[in-house]
């Protein structure tokens, strides 16, 4: 049984009561966590204050710097353990469990080197002023977090804040948290001071509500759906407390006609069937040159035809989905696509070694998918990749923005003078030219336009989200 961990230590919930953890691999249950509610996100942020004012505040930025860089270090010491944590928890194969582990030892590396490079400027005003900025922690941040990719979320949005000075509350989601626990234990033993990373698991509703509204929280890292995303705005408006948005995503990946086929096919296929579709920034949307349209989804078809889904411990192209709900979500979808006769391309095989009682979808490449029907506008969260053709560079643009989205955009050309066109013309947060960085790229600011969120988090902008700045005006004489 998984306790809360607060203050470093493991601390039941008040409720008393218990959530099963279960193995999307073959649906079982196998662990279970604490139901917390808003006393113990009360604990969990008082822990953190005292933590604050007592301890974390003290440290000079260099200490946090290397209390973060000993992380770095114990996780890496530490991956294969986290990677087969996360593989049962999220039913993800081991590639991909394990590249999420690296990915956490990376952002711990990367923000335990920010710390002391984080500073104010000095600033040009009257005669007889000296002006400057510090940058402040906002003190006691709460994190709300998705299941889809527990570590890395973890790492870029609590490596950040801590980075910058502040102290964390997490609230993990609470169909995949168990990494999560297992890192702040790790953290404690390393020497960060108790009460620096808490963790409180639960419901949404119950606990990540709680964690949204208590005053002592004053600053909301939110990472998950739009839907979910409209809530936290609201209650922390109703407050004033500052929030980043990490909402969804309908990315597409823009492939014209002088693209480089070999390298484009393999990447998109990731970029839609990495966790099995279940990415914000997953490449949903394939828009393709019509002079290339036929050739390309022969091609692409064959490829999907030949992925394998199955359990996780199997390492094969594709895993389980997360529950059963997803799934159902899924299937959703695709009897929409039937009732309006979208047609399939291609679907991969699930394996016969898959339990009937997982969650296995296949994926399903689409074509000629109308811009305006669901499937080209919401986010299916699985292997699912909608294709349509484009006439020209302009209609390409037309399409890629024609969602509420504007998350990650994948664009294939090998013309130059193209490239800085469509970059800049695409509604994206981040855009990529001949790759498509699903996930990738600690150093990289993420984060979108539109209904896909504001704010960054990753790389060095982040460090600005997580302070806030002070200005400082003295008189002379
Ligand atoms: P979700 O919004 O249902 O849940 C996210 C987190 O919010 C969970 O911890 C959940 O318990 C909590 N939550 C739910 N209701 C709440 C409430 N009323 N108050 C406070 N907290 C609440 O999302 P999910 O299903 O866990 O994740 C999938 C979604 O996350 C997708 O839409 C995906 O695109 C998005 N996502 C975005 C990014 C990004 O960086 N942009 C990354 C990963 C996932």
């Amino acid at each position: 049984m998984q306790l809360n961990y607060i203050a470093n230590a493991g601390v039941p919930s008040s409720s008393g009561r218990l959530i099963s953890v279960i193995d999307p691999s073959d649906g079982q249950p196998f662990d279970e966590l604490q139901r917390s509610n808003a006393q113990d996100i009360d604990g969990a942020v008082q822990a953190a204050r005292q933590c604050l004012d007592a301890v974390w505040s003290k440290l000079s930025a260099a200490e946090r710097g290397r209390l973060l860089m000993k992380l770095s270090t114990k996780v890496a010491e530490h991956a294969d353990e986290l990677a087969l944590i996360e593989q049962r928890d999220c039913g993800k194969p081991t590639k991909q469990a394990r590249a999420d582990a690296l990915a956490l030892v990376r952002y711990f590396e990367f923000y335990a080197g920010a710390c002391d490079k984080l500073h104010g400027e000095t600033l040009p005003y009257q005669d007889g002023y000296s002006v400057f900025t510090w940058r402040e922690p906002h003190g006691v941040t709460g994190h709300i977090i998705p299941w889809n990719y527990p570590m890395q979320i973890f790492g870029r949005s609590v490596g950040g804040a801590l980075a910058a000075g502040n102290v964390c509350v997490v609230k993990p989601s609470e169909d995949a948290c168990l990494s999560l626990i297992r890192v702040a234990q790790l953290a404690a033993e390393v020497g960060f001071p108790a009460g620096a990373i808490n963790i409180v698991t639960g419901y949404g509703h119950e606990v990540g509500d709680a964690l949204a509204r208590h005053d002592g929280i004053d600053h909301i890292s939110f990472t998950g759906s739009p839907t979910v995303g409209t809530l936290i705005q609201q209650v922390a408006a109703e407050r004033h407390c500052p929030v980043t948005l990490e909402l969804g995503g309908k990315s597409p990946q823009i492939i014209f006609a002088d693209a480089d086929l070999d390298a484009a096919l393999p990447v998109v296929i990731n970029a839609i069937v990495q966790n099995a579709g279940q990415t914000c920034s997953a490449g949903s949307r394939l828009l393709v040159d019509q002079a290339i349209y036929e050739p390309l989804l022969e091609r692409l078809g064959k490829l999907f035809a030949n992925l394998r889904v199955g359990p996780a411990t199997m390492d094969l192209d594709v895993g389980p989905l997360i529950r059963q709900s997803q799934l159902q979500r899924v299937w959703d979808f695709l009897s929409d696509a039937q009732v309006a006769s979208i047609p399939m391309v291609a679907q991969g095989q699930i394996v016969e070694e898959a339990p009937e009682t997982g969650y296995y979808q296949a994926p399903t490449l689409l074509r000629d998918v109308p811009v305006m029907h669901r499937l080209a506008q919401e986010e299916v969260f699985g292997p699912v990749l909608a294709a349509m053709s484009f006439k020209d560079e302009d209609h390409a643009v037309e399409l890629a923005n024609a969602t509420r989205f504007g998350l990650v955009a994948g664009i294939w050309t090998r013309d130059g003078a193209r490239q800085f066109r469509m970059a800049k013309r695409v509604e994206s947060g981040q855009v990529f030219i001949n790759n498509y960085g699903a996930g990738g790229g600690v150093e990289l600011p993420f984060g979108g336009v539109k209904s896909s969120g504001y704010g960054r988090e990753k790389g060095f902008e982040a460090l600005y989200g997580f302070t806030t700045l002070k200005t400082v005006a003295i008189r002379h004489g």
